[in-house]
């Protein structure tokens, strides 16, 4: 998305109103970034109309040009969609909380119950049970016990033999008997969805009476995901979602496909194989995963918080004229000293990782006090017109700092590069404006 975007960021240069061609022309791009993240194409339709419907006409803040307003728009609307904020697994007044798991083979259904065993335990300081229900292949059991060793928590068997609604049951009043607080069920899955295997899990949710029925659902899966989420919604009204795998390099549009399709909300996260890999879901993260803005979203925030509307107005001003001076120098070293650590800033913008050496790049704050000390030695003929430094006036400059006369030059040429920065991001162009920074 960043590089396309880079293009219309282009297109929009010193508007105060987002109009109806700006939504059209983002939403075009917003639209190949979600299908690209593997959206369902029917959930991205409905996404860009209500985008559409909601940007046309909004004031653009002054801190923000109308593209970030609109993306700002897209992902306070897809961070609404995807539940706004966490929400918590459901516990039941008595014990044992049952949670039933639920998802076609491989999804991560057995690491997920371990992972969850764990979680609870050192969380809640829980005693879970887990019931081994998946008895079409003797490794499954298996991987539930192996699973049930590394965290330290027993899980109930009846081998193969026994009818899967049979072993829970039996499970159930074990757990009981031992005054187990949770009781995780661990259920078969299939390649595909059938008929025989929702019939069962029908079966398990009656005697069982669940508190959750999760769905765990691979993000790798994309487009596939969302149907499988209705079937299983439709099947069970599943109470939740478990996204897996989301440390590949899916962008993870499923989750919004799924949540849009079923209304449930996402619970929980895998991100690796280890049991400790699993991670509360958060909307907002995930809103930017999607996007593929990589932490733009938060910049676009921290600029809107930080810099002062007037000022900032009065600054893109100077930017457009050109007109940048060492004052206006002084002042944007404050603004972004107070926005945080440079070189965190650094790397919310986009693109930034994909340029060789810019991870390194490594913000000194005294280096910032020393050019402070310099612009403070300037006149304020020199400040506003830096055009007129001289090498008698740069060597003056040096003297009265405190600095010699190289370091002098070298804040010179710094000014020079950061206006040009400036002005790149004032009109629109990424690569001027990274230019500026590597520099
Ligand atoms: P099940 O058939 O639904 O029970 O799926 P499993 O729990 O057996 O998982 C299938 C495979 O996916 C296993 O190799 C797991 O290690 C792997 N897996 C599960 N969750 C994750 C995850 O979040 N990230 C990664 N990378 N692998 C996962
Ligand atoms: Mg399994």
């Amino acid at each position: 998305l960043t590089q396309r975007l880079q293009g219309v960021f282009k297109n929009f240069r010193g508007k105060k109103k987002i109009t109806e061609n700006d939504v059209l022309e983002i939403t075009k791009e917003i639209r190949v970034a979600l299908l690209e993240a593997d959206v369902a194409l029917p959930v991205v339709k409905k996404f860009i109309r209500n985008i559409r419907a909601r940007a046309i006409g909004v004031e653009v803040s002054e801190a923000l040009q109308p593209a970030q307003q609109v993306i700002k728009i897209v992902d306070e609307e897809l961070t609404a969609i995807l539940g706004g904020g966490e929400v918590a697994l459901g516990k039941s007044p008595k014990i044992p909380t049952i949670i039933m798991m639920a998802g076609l083979q491989g999804a991560g259904k057995t690491t997920f119950a371990g992972k969850l065993a764990k979680r609870l335990k050192d969380t809640e300081n829980a005693r879970p049970l887990m019931i081994a229900a998946d008895v079409y292949r003797p490794a499954a059991i298996e991987q539930l016990k192996t699973v049930g060793k590394q965290v330290d928590v027993p899980v109930y068997d009846e081998g193969t033999d026994v009818n899967p609604v049979e072993i829970v049951r039996h499970g159930l009043a074990l757990a009981s008997e031992k005054r187990h607080d949770y009781v995780l069920i661990d259920t078969a899955g299939r390649l595909e969805i059938d008929e025989k295997l929702m019939d069962e899990l029908i079966q398990i949710k009656a005697v069982a009476e669940p508190t959750e029925i999760l769905l765990v659902v691979d993000a790798m899966t994309g487009q596939v995901a969302a149907d499988v989420a209705k079937k299983f919604n439709e099947t069970l009204d599943i109470s939740g979602v478990i996204i897996t795998k989301l440390d590949g390099d899916t962008r993870g549009g499923a989750a919004l496909s799924i949540r849009e399709i079923t209304g449930k909300p996402i619970k929980f996260v895998g991100t690796g194989e280890k049991l400790t890999d699993l991670e509360v879901f958060y909307p907002d993260r995930m809103s930017s995963r999607i996007l593929g803005m990589g932490d733009m979203l938060t910049l676009i925030e921290k600029a809107q918080g930080q810099f002062d509307e007037a000022q900032s107005a009065k600054m893109a001003e100077k930017m457009r004229e050109n007109s940048f001076d060492f004052n206006d120098f002084i002042e944007q070293l404050d603004q972004v000293q107070s926005m945080g650590p440079l070189d965190e800033i650094m790397k919310m913008i986009p693109g930034m990782s994909e340029i060789p050496g810019a991870a390194n790049i490594k913000v000194d704050e005294k280096d910032i006090a020393r050019k402070r000390a310099m612009v403070l030695s300037m006149t304020p003929a020199e400040r506003e017109n830096p055009e007129i430094l001289s090498p008698s006036r740069r060597r003056r400059i040096a003297a009265g700092s405190g600095n010699t006369f190289i370091e002098v030059n070298k804040l010179i040429k710094q000014f020079n590069e950061s206006k040009k920065m400036m002005s790149g991001i004032m009109n629109g162009d990424m690569s001027a404006m990274l230019g500026g920074m590597g520099g």
